[in-house]
């Protein structure tokens, strides 16, 4: 029996059963390439669901990490620690203006400071009856905790869960005008993605996130940019919705590289309504993956990283958007976050042929493949996968 098998067989006796049995297990990696636990090289074109930054134990992260857990790993929230102030510092500075920022784990416990902080807006801007109402997209993904899924979009998930947090309210991401007729000044806070992630990476329309901002400031609600999947470089900039400043950015995936962190950066009144005593988290911050995340914003300065990811993502783009195969219906996404689409639902088909041909890719939608790449993927990367895919949707085709 293979490794793998074996590994599969003892998951299923002890693991729950919320993610099904993964496919693959991996066991080591390099740049934008893993190996399994059998020695099967794969072209990672996934990155952990867009967190491995800079690829696989890239040096600049490994040894922030190895320095700082050799020299302080932990602190709780009773202490402050360096590498914590200075992130904070850094992550203000790339929003271009004043702000706070809460560390939390993960991008839900990240989304949750936020809830909570548009529940306090609600109250102080309607002391009496709270103006607690949420507007949050369709087809949107913000987390699993009770908090985050009650403003997910996708009733699959939420609805098993009911009674969640209310009232919300659900409109079509990138209708201006349904946002506008759902916004009152009832509204605690609008949460929208700049790039819907699970929603099948869909950028939102041009000139949608602005008027979101006008809609938003003028009922005095907040406007909540989650920025989980689509922040630090994703899309070739360090966020991808700050141009509408948003009172409210979370971050969290891609930020520490691969180690466990999320952040809730505020600006203004926002930034303040979260009172000493209000909330908090043992791990949230912890000094480990800040110093993770110090080295990530350190490398994507210094390697043009930003620059990189829109080149490459370029490229990408074009050379899905031309895929010679009848499966092929075009593209869409933002820098290094692209869908490839397909003209029937065979996405799970396609992720399981491409699997077999050494890369790791996802499908997010039945008809749509997400590739979320390390941001150091080179252009030799990018050619030997579009060399592959039509090999890859034909195998799929004869597979589903
Ligand atoms: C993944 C994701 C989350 C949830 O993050 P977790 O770290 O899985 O809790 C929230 N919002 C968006 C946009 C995401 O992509």
């Amino acid at each position: 029996m293979s490794r793998t098998r074996e590994l599969q067989h003892r998951w299923q006796t002890v693991m729950m059963e919320n993610y099904g049995t993964p496919p693959v297990a991996l066991d080591h990696g390099r740049g934008a390439t893993v190996w399994d636990v059998d020695g099967r090289e794969y072209l990672d074109l996934i990155a952990g669901i867009a967190v491995s930054t800079l690829g696989h134990t890239h040096p600049a992260v490994a040894d922030a990490v190895t320095t700082q857990v050799s020299r302080l790993g932990h602190t709780s929230n009773l202490a402050i620690h360096g590498p914590g102030v200075e992130l904070a510092e850094r992550l203000v500075a790339i929003t271009g203006r004043p702000g706070r920022v809460f560390f939390s784990q993960d991008g839900a416990t990240a989304n949750e400071a936020a809830y909570k902080i548009a529940r306090r807006h609600g109250w102080t801007k309607d002391p009496a009856g709270g103006s607690l109402e949420i507007i949050a997209a369709e087809g949107s993904f913000h987390g699993r905790t009770m908090g985050a899924l009650s403003i997910t979009g996708n009733p699959a998930k939420r609805i098993p869960f009911d009674p969640l947090p209310t009232p919300v309210t659900f409109v079509p991401y990138g209708d201006a005008d349904a946002l506008a007729s759902a916004v009152t000044d009832r509204t605690a806070a609008v949460f929208l993605e700049p790039v819907q992630g699970e929603g099948g990476v869909i950028p939102a329309p041009p000139g949608y996130l602005a008027a979101a901002r006008r809609i938003t400031a003028a009922h005095d609600a907040l406007l909540v940019m989650d920025e989980v999947q689509s922040g630090i470089g994703r899309t070739g900039a360090w966020l991808a919705g700050d141009a509408a400043s948003p009172d409210v950015t979370t971050l969290a995936k891609g930020l520490a590289g691969g180690m466990p962190l999320g952040a809730c950066i505020a600006h203004g009144e926002a930034g303040l309504l979260l009172r000493p005593g209000d909330h908090g988290t043992t791990f949230g911050g912890n000094p480990v993956s800040c110093a993770a995340a110090l080295a990530v914003l350190d490398t994507i300065e210094k390697d043009d990283l930003l620059r990189h990811a829109t080149d490459v993502g370029q490229a990408l783009a074009e050379g899905l958007a031309g895929v010679d195969h009848p499966l092929a219906a075009g593209q869409r996404g933002a820098g290094l976050w692209r869908a490839l689409l397909l003209g029937e639902p065979v996405a799970p088909a396609v992720e399981t042929a491409a699997r077999e041909r050494g890369y790791l890719v996802n499908a997010v939608r039945p008809d749509a493949v997400r590739l979320a790449p390390p941001l150091v993927l080179t252009p030799d990367e990018v050619e030997r996968f579009l060399r592959d895919l039509p090999a890859i949707l034909t195998a799929a085709q004869g597979d589903s």
